[in-house]
């Protein structure tokens, strides 16, 4: 019976433990044997315990439960080829050659190095006589499948990633939240919001909220952003709005990146346009907490997909991962995926932002 083993990786989101569920259950449902790998790519190493067989009602539950119910972490010990001989090594001892990783680009970055080197780590734990010759007969290729776990939306190839539409929802009722006080005192509210490479959570939030104004890692402030941010909030209070939003993604106040800061903006609203200005950064309970419908529909569909995607893979088939666009589940290819993604983040490092707002662009024109 094939061995199917899931595992989540890198920082948690709304919808993992969902995800996990699916894998686990569809491939139960197709008569193979699931595990669980506990905490990440370290659980991966650390072998015994860590990865355990799971039976059906052991993710009875889990479908509404926020974060990710069988850990996750950073493993440095997985960046070194000992690591992943370790692991290799640990699949090979409990029978797996199949892995579904639900994670970021790293993590997805981090499945693929282990499937291409794979047949090395079986030869050398062979050649220093930890595995014998017959013994990883079975093993000679590792099937990855890749799952996007992130709140950032910041996967390119898909439309939406498993946890951004919940951690949306969380900005949108903490922003209705601030608005009522807002409103009541005639306030502004400077929110910050998570997204390092991209702004897809601080641009939602602001079509979602109604902002004034949204500031975001892919397009900089221009050289009079200062005039310009003052005289449209200016102009909205003038037309009649009794409280003021503005949203800053995490990325979009990098002081080597941008000029702009939280404090910067409350500065400016409060002495040149004289509102009664605070600042509100939501940090993590932007990630936390029950996973919106849709995250639970996206990780069901997504799970039972990448165990289709495990059974039918070939040696010869490139690692896919699975994406949703335009509404349909489907299977792209996981390198590609990452080295766009990697694209637009390099893009906005090296402050080439008419660059990253065309790969940005390039995801919705597909
Ligand atoms: P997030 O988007 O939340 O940061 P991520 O999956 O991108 O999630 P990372 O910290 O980049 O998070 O990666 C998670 C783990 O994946 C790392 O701690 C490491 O164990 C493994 N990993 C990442 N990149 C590589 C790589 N190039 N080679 C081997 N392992 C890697």
């Amino acid at each position: 019976k094939k061995k199917i083993a899931v595992m989540t990786s890198g920082g948690d989101s709304p919808g993992m433990s969902g995800a996990v569920r699916a894998v686990i259950r569809q491939t139960i449902a197709s008569g193979c044997v699931a595990y669980a790998v506990y905490e990440g790519y370290q659980g991966l190493v650390d072998g015994g315990e860590m990865i355990k067989q799971m039976q059906w009602e052991d993710v009875r539950g889990w479908l509404s439960e926020g974060g990710t119910l069988i850990g996750t972490a950073r493993c440095m010990d997985f960046h070194e080829r000992a690591g992943r001989l370790k692991a290799a090594n640990n699949m090979i001892e409990k029978g797996i050659d199949a892995l579904v990783i639900c994670g970021g680009d790293g993590s997805l970055t981090g499945a693929d190095r282990f499937r291409s080197e794979w047949p090395s780590l079986v030869e050398e734990l062979v050649a220093t006589g930890k595995r014998r010759e017959e013994e990883v007969k079975p093993f000679k290729h590792l099937n990855i499948v890749g799952l996007v776990g992130s709140i950032d939306n910041d996967l390119s190839s898909t439309d939406a990633t498993i946890g951004c539409y919940s951690s949306l929802d969380r900005i949108c009722n903490a922003i209705d939240t601030i608005d009522s006080t807002a409103f009541s005192h005639q306030r502004a509210f400077v929110i910050e919001v998570m997204g390092r490479h991209c702004g897809w959570l601080a641009l939602m939030a602001g079509v979602s909220c109604g902002a004034d104004f949204v500031f975001i890692p892919e397009n900089p402030p221009s050289e009079n952003w200062e005039d310009e941010m003052c005289s449209v909030i200016k102009k909205h209070r003038e037309l009649g709005k009794r409280k003021t939003t503005v949203i800053v993604a995490e990325g979009a106040h990098d002081q080597e990146l941008h000029p702009i800061s939280p404090s910067r903006v409350k500065d400016l609203l409060s002495k040149r346009v004289g509102l009664d200005t605070r600042v509100t950064t939501l940090g993590h309970v932007q990630r936390g907490g029950p996973p919106a419908a849709y995250d639970r529909m996206l990780a069901t569909l997504q799970g039972v997909e990448a165990v289709k995607a495990v059974l039918e893979a070939t040696p010869e088939t490139p690692s896919p991962v699975i994406c949703i666009v335009e509404n349909k589940i489907v299977r792209k290819n996981l390198m590609e995926a990452v080295k766009l993604t990697k694209q637009v983040a390099a893009d906005i490092e090296s402050k080439n932002f008419k660059k990253a707002m065309e790969g940005r662009d390039a995801e919705f024109s597909e």
